[in-house]
């Protein structure tokens, strides 16, 4: 037997019995986002490498370990890791700058990051997002919150943790920066080798840190004082403020976490992230912010913008399981040219049909209708000479013969 080649590690099938929740997910994902104003964008899952390099930024965790990079045609690609970066790419190609403002955007898919796999991390996953250009207003923050939480509830998740911080802008956010490093200087030798390649680049990262030893040197009060010390600039602490008034207003309760900065360089002011206590160790479902510099940055005029983006394969796992479908009817006859026929008729009137293509035996075809089909439409030869249908209802079991083009009035 040939050798059989299996899926590669940290990607996985979704399987036919699966998908319908992915399809709950997508379906609510379009009706939730239009209500806001939102038109979905689909960009391509691979980028120059340079895009990701200059718009997710070289001092992260995703540019530095995680990207998928290959050459072609002396090119460097990479598969997405994330999607902002792609749709300000797309934003600054397609001249929607001369939109008037706000342009607002969705967008799901596939996305590859080289990590460790384990419970709730793939190299391959699925992220579904969205992004609003042109509003520097805290209310826009407050809308795209807004909205992720009633896209959640639209999928029955109402307990979620919303937690939100400031970063500041990159004028407050040196000062915090020196502060940072001057605090933790006399513990250099004793952060891990990551926050130590940190130090210099993207001090405010280690504040992300995840290894123990870590954390524990950021709980010393020295420390703390820095973390909870009122950094911001006057501008800042007003925009934020005003996001938390938007938020109570609108009666979206969070907590405020100052550790909270975020993977991602571009983030200034808003970083929010959504959890759930019941993912364990990875339990961040949503995770976004303000990124006012980025399409600048990435060569489009100056134009603020918030957005987040959440990860659908956490989403699923938060989900109950959705019962499959049960077709229609099942066509239950021995002549096949005629179940055709009926199958034909009813599929044109909108119901989901199928019949035994392998001329079974009558009990087996019964059989088979009573586990996947709502009706069995036994179709004998009696019913054929007459232009009659047998409808049998499953749940019942009550049957009623009608005329043939009455069938699909019994569905
Ligand atoms: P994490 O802290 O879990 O690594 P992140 O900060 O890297 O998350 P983002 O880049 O903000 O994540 O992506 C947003 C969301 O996408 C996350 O909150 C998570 O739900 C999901 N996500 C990110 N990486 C993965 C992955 N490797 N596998 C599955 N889902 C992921
Ligand atoms: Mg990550």
């Amino acid at each position: 037997m040939a050798k059989i080649i299996n899926v590669i590690k940290g990607t996985k099938d979704i399987l036919p019995q699966d998908v319908e929740q992915w399809h709950k997910l997508e379906k609510n994902a379009l009706e939730v986002f239009t209500k806001y104003g939102y038109k979905e964008i689909r960009t391509p899952i691979f980028e120059a490498t340079e895009l990701f390099a200059r718009g997710v930024g070289d001092t992260t965790d995703i540019v530095n370990k995680e990207m998928y990079t290959f050459e072609k045609s002396d090119r460097s690609l990479t598969l997405r890791p994330e999607n902002t970066a792609g749709v300000v790419r797309s934003f600054i190609e397609n001249g929607m700058a001369r939109l008037s403002a706000p342009v607002k955007l969705w967008y799901k898919g596939p996305m590859f990051r080289y990590e460790r796999p384990q419970a709730g991390r793939q190299r391959q996953f699925h992220q579904v997002g969205v992004e609003m250009f042109g509003i520097k207003e805290p209310a826009a923050d407050a809308e795209v919150i807004l909205l992720a939480v009633n896209y959640l509830k639209s999928l029955g998740l109402n307990d979620l943790e919303v937690e939100i911080n400031s970063l500041g802008c990159p004028g407050c956010r040196e000062e915090y920066k020196k502060k940072i490093k001057e605090v933790l200087k006399p513990e250099f030798d004793n952060l891990c080798e990551d926050c130590q390649n940190r130090y210099e680049k993207n001090p405010l990262r280690l504040l992300d840190c995840k290894v123990d030893s870590c954390k524990a040197i950021f709980e010393k009060p020295e420390i703390q004082k820095v973390i909870h010390s009122d950094f911001i600039c006057e501008e800042c602490a007003q925009h934020y403020k005003d996001l938390k008034s938007y938020l109570n207003d609108l009666n979206v309760n969070y907590v405020e976490n100052k550790l909270l900065v975020r993977g991602l360089d571009y983030y200034n002011r808003t970083v929010f992230e959504i959890k759930s206590n019941n993912l364990g160790s990875q339990n961040a479902v949503c995770g976004g912010g303000r990124y006012d510099s980025l399409v600048r940055n990435l060569g489009g005029d100056d134009t603020p913008a918030v957005g987040w983006a959440m990860g659908m394969e956490r989403l699923n796992s938060l989900l109950p399981a959705v019962e499959p479908k049960k077709l229609d009817a099942y066509i239950v006859s021995n002549n096949s040219s005629e179940a055709f026929k009926l199958a034909e008729e009813l599929r044109a009137q909108g119901f989901n049909v199928e019949f035994d293509l392998a001329n079974k035996k009558f009990t087996k075809q019964l059989e088979k209708a009573s586990k996947c089909a709502r009706f069995a439409l036994i179709l004998g030869e009696d019913e054929i000479n007459a232009d009659k249908v047998s409808v049998k209802n499953l749940s019942t079991s009550e049957q009623v013969t009608v005329d043939r083009k009455e069938t699909g009035a019994k569905l």
